[in-house]
């Protein structure tokens, strides 16, 4: 029986050339990464700064296993909460305009944490069509009624919100600042404008906004000018670490405390990685040459895709995706690449809608502009030679 579940699944995944595979790499230097003996250009990381490598913030891990060690040893509730991981908490708060700051082992479990402490039957959750697959996780496992909004469109979103109005639970509205497959901004100001109105909270996951945009890299909230009820910031993509954090006011960090089971009854990350991130939102800080080298990337890798015979869509963020269509043609892209030392993933359904797979191309400020010319050049000779192999 389970022998054939497990092979009728993995039929279907093969027959769509959607079958996953991990490739492992043999380590990275911020700007290359090392694959079957192979370097190639790593255009596909969501390290944007290269602080992922930044001696700073190896230093900060390094030096701070003498005092802490290498494990927490515990659930920040039993013994894993140290020092370090309260100064990084208070920093973070202070940082970002916050009550409190809380620390989550990922992204991925903070949106578990909140949503499912949170939200109860009764309550409206209503999402950003595109959300993140963390969030539409605990959405659909929510005893809260569940609704999505055409992506960004705010006119959806005042119809869904008004469906709420009478009614006496609570309402929970969550996008994100930069959508991670499209690369896109939210309408912040509008939408915080209208869970104001409805009397709904707003929920910010700015996993990709952190680090590159606002004041500092304080973030999207920051660029649009606004204050979520709740934001969630995650560590493994600008930050170049790992771990994510939830910003509230005290009474719902209070709340959290009590009863996020992700945050209790899970070991906190060390607190090596605490001061790792404590060194690396300190470059994040004084990052104004990382992020304007960064802009500088994007402006030029626009420029030369510009031309392409492929969908390149507005995205002004370090994510910038080509639309490929069909799963065989985003493989092709990506493997025709990687051959030519180019290391781009296709990105296909159901991480993203059906007949959009993709390349999820990723600029960082650690490009030089010879990559970015060696990538364009590439897809360019891609689409000569499939145009004229039809
Ligand atoms: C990556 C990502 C997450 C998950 O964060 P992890 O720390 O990698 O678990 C959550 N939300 C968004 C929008 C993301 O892009």
């Amino acid at each position: 029986m389970w022998h054939t579940f497990l092979s009728e699944r993995l039929q279907q995944a093969r027959g769509q050339d959607a079958v996953r595979v991990r490739e492992a790499n043999g380590g990275a230097d911020g700007r290359t990464v090392l694959i079957n003996d192979q370097r190639v250009i790593n255009f596909s990381g969501n390290d944007y700064l290269g602080l992922s490598r930044h001696p700073a913030v190896i230093r900060a891990w390094c030096d701070s296993t003498a005092q802490f060690g290498v494990g927490s040893g515990g659930s920040g509730h039993v013994t894993g909460y140290t020092t370090a991981h309260q100064s990084l908490e208070q920093m973070l708060a202070d940082w970002l305009g916050f009550d409190r700051a809380i620390l989550f082992v990922s992204g991925f479990s903070a949106n578990q944490a909140v949503i499912t402490a949170l939200m109860q039957a009764g309550d409206h959750l209503i999402c950003d069509k595109l959300a993140h697959a963390s969030i539409m996780e605990a959405a659909m496992h929510s005893p809260a009624e569940f609704t999505r909004f055409h992506h960004n469109d705010t006119n959806h979103l005042s119809t869904r919100l008004h469906r709420t109005q009478h009614d006496s639970g609570k309402a929970l509205v969550i996008t994100e600042g930069i959508f991670s497959m499209d690369g896109d901004t939210a309408p912040l100001l509008e939408i915080r404008t209208l869970t104001r109105q409805h009397n709904s909270w707003l929920m910010v996951d700015d996993a990709h906004g952190i680090g590159v945009c606002g004041a500092e890299g304080k973030g999207s909230c920051d660029a649009a000018g606004i204050h979520p009820d709740i934001l969630i910031v995650t560590f493994g993509k600008a930050v170049g670490v790992s771990g994510a954090a939830v910003l509230c006011n005290a009474q719902t960090a209070d709340y959290l405390t009590q009863y996020a089971r992700h945050l209790i009854y899970s070991t906190t990350f060390p607190a090596a990685q605490t001061c790792a991130l404590y060194a690396a939102i300190q470059e994040i800080q004084r990052g104004d040459h990382l992020r304007e080298r960064l802009a500088d990337n994007i402006h030029t890798f626009r420029q030369q895709a510009a031309h392409l015979p492929l969908q390149l869509l507005p995205s002004s963020s370090a994510i910038q995706p080509l639309i490929a269509g069909d799963n065989a043609t985003a493989l092709a892209l990506s493997h025709y690449l990687q051959a030519r030392g180019l290391w781009v993933k296709a990105i296909r359904p159901p991480t993203v809608p059906p007949g959009t797979a993709r390349l999820r191309i990723t600029i960082t400020s650690a490009h030089q502009k010879a990559d970015i010319t060696l990538l364009t050049e590439a897809l360019d000779a891609f689409c000569c030679q499939y145009r004229s192999g039809e």
